[in-house]
């Protein structure tokens, strides 16, 4: 369950936030979660109640926005969306397995909105 330890960086990424901000609540945002992360969202809101309770963050919002993984060939330079789960490292379009992961390993807080 790495998703506690990951949460528990998102909360203090939060927390930091909105104290910079001298806010009083944050009441929502987004995370950007690629898919290479392996974390599971739902785990997260999970835990993400425990890891909040009582603080200035406790009911905010949570959107998680899943980015897959994109990859661009090493030989031909084509962009193309990877699918780990079914092997699919394969350039659609040369047929090798050349690519560099240019998406697909954010975890990162955006749209913090507080007040
Ligand atoms: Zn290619």
């Amino acid at each position: 369950m790495h998703e506690l330890s990951c949460t528990k960086a998102l909360f203090d990424t939060a927390i930091r936030a909105a104290t910079d901000a001298g806010v009083h609540e944050v009441v929502s945002f987004r995370l950007r979660l690629g898919v290479m992360r392996g974390y599971v969202g739902d785990f997260i809101l999970h835990y993400w109640r425990t890891v909040a309770a009582g603080s200035i963050a406790e009911r905010a919002k949570i959107t998680i926005e899943n980015v897959p993984v994109t990859m661009k060939c090493g030989r031909c330079g084509e962009v193309y969306e990877a699918s780990p789960d079914a092997g699919g490292w394969l350039c659609p379009v040369c047929g090798v397995e050349e690519g560099v992961i240019i998406s697909g390993n954010e975890f990162e807080v955006t749209d913090i909105a507080v007040r």
